[in-house]
């Protein structure tokens, strides 16, 4: 079948009306989750393939957030999709108000390659819970595992419902010329820009999942020893090629030289040192090793630097004494690479990150109320924690996405449920009391004053 066939056929299916009920959702999210449990080895296999992503990040990294989001969509879809009660103003006195949640249609999710899993089936949890139908593309850039998911979504669900392509650009390009009724796109803020164009031509809403440099504040007051783990931890998982890693630091001048130590000491005793390993991922192709390996500044390199092409290997990599004006401050890094700016004014650091295009993720380490509040007020970016990083996209209560260029829209969730549906705006009216009199001729002042008395104040 050809897309332009698939859409058509999704679009008649969907009108038959079967996706609007929870019974017949449910059941397909149940399906999902039993061709997921089949699959485990195919897809565990895939990555290592691609990624070197061990069994142990695979799950907890990926199959288990999926799991997460099935279990807890299947648990509350059904109240998710009840009508939900408004509050009525006097003005429409008899009457009663809500929103009622419909599915948009068909959808289109296009994922990406450096969590290929999470990030394209955890969007497709949500749509297919709202009760759409979807069309699917994993990132060709992991292609063993976009074959894998294309296999598994083709056979747990009939094409006119759910169907997985794969294919790069010019396989986008062309689904991109479909009429859909939602796109959601995970990837850099350049193609995001060129799915928003693509969606304007149809008047399609989007949800676009972008990237950004995310900086992470240090305080004068950090738990030094918590904080450093935390701040490795959550740079090196998936080798740094993770949307809401910290890209960079910005560490108040009194604490940098014992976060530096400190930081250089936990890499040495727990990450590899000279190539992959079942416990450090590869970069996953040699565009982004060269990439990655330009922004290593070697003046600027505190601990590692180590680039190994052949193998797609990049050493966890500290670089000190870095300024806004170096090279690696000017794009999203994507890789193992941690730039430590030191600050001694916080106003000339906030200053500086708000010269930057609004970050997915911001992070605070610092127990200091004051400035912790101002920073989480004065600066905007798509969400972020304190006195830890990555984390809180694992929390299925805090909706997820950027902001300005780092993204539009969110999910994960009852967010999820919502980004995919929409919501009408209801009013049901009785019988009983009509205000003939107020509406019509002749306009008297009276019944402007009874008018103003309603409107303005009750
Ligand atoms: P990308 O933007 O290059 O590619 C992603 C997808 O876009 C692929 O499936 C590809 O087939 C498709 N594509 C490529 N060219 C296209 C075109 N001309 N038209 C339509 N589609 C096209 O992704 P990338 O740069 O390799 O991924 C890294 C970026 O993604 C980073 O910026 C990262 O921060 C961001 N990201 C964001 C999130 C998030 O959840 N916000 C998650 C992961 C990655």
């Amino acid at each position: 079948m050809t897309i332009k066939e698939t859409v058509t056929t999704q679009r008649a299916f969907f009108q038959t009306g079967k996706t609007r009920s929870v019974d017949f959702r449910i059941a397909q999210l149940k399906k999902f989750e039993s061709a997921m449990k089949a699959n485990e080895q195919l897809l565990f296999d895939a990555i290592f393939a691609d990624l070197k992503k061990s069994r142990y990040d695979t799950f907890t990294s990926e199959l288990s957030l999926v799991y997460r989001e099935l279990t807890f969509t299947i648990n509350n879809v059904r109240k998710w999709s009840k009508k939900q009660r408004v509050r009525t103003n006097l003005l429409n006195f008899p009457a009663r108000s809500y929103r009622l949640a419909e599915p948009r249609g068909v959808t289109y999710i296009a994922g990406a390659w450096n969590y290929p899993y999470q990030l394209t089936l955890l969007p497709l949890v949500d749509s297919l819970a709202a009760g759409n139908t979807a069309v699917v593309k994993p990132s060709e850039v992991a292609p063993q595992t976009s074959a894998a998911m294309v296999k598994m979504i083709n056979e747990t669900f009939a094409p006119e419902y759910c169907c997985a392509v794969e294919g790069g650009s010019e396989k986008a390009k062309e689904i991109l010329e479909q009429k859909f009724d939602h796109i959601f796109f995970t990837g850099g803020t350049n193609v995001g820009q060129i799915v928003y164009e693509a969606a304007a031509k149809h008047m399609t809403p989007v949800t676009l999942e972008l990237g950004g440099k995310n900086p992470a504040f240090v305080l004068p007051d950090c738990n030094i020893a918590t904080c450093a783990k935390r701040i490795v931890w959550a740079k090196l998982l998936n080798a740094g090629q993770t949307c809401v890693a910290v890209d960079y630091l910005l560490v108040h001048s009194s604490v940098e030289q014992q976060l530096l130590k400190e930081m250089r000491s936990l890499i040495e005793k727990h990450y590899p040192k000279n190539g992959v390993s079942e416990n450090y991922m590869a970069i996953v192709n040699e565009r982004h090793v060269e990439r990655i390996e330009n922004l290593i500044d070697p003046k600027k390199i505190y601990f590692g630097g180590v680039v190994d092409k052949k193998n797609k290997f990049v050493s966890p990599t500290i670089l000190h004494n870095v300024t806004f004006d170096d090279e690696i401050m000017k794009e999203e890094i994507f890789g193992p690479l941690l730039p430590v700016v030191r600050y001694d004014d916080l106003n000339e650091a906030i200053a500086n990150v708000k010269k930057f295009p609004k970050p997915l993720s911001l992070y605070v380490f610092g127990s200091n109320n004051g400035e912790k509040e101002r920073l989480f007020s004065e600066l905007s970016f798509g969400g972020g924690s304190q006195n830890d990083a990555v984390m809180y996209f694992a929390n299925d209560h805090l909706p997820f996405g950027g902001v300005g260029s780092s993204g539009i829209g969110a999910y994960h969730g009852d967010e999820g449920f919502k980004t995919f549906s929409h919501y009408k705006s209801i009013m049901e009216k009785g019988t009983w009391l009509e205000f003939w009199f107020l509406k019509t001729p002749p306009y008297k002042e009276w019944k402007l004053k009874i008018l103003r008395l309603l409107i303005e104040k009750l």
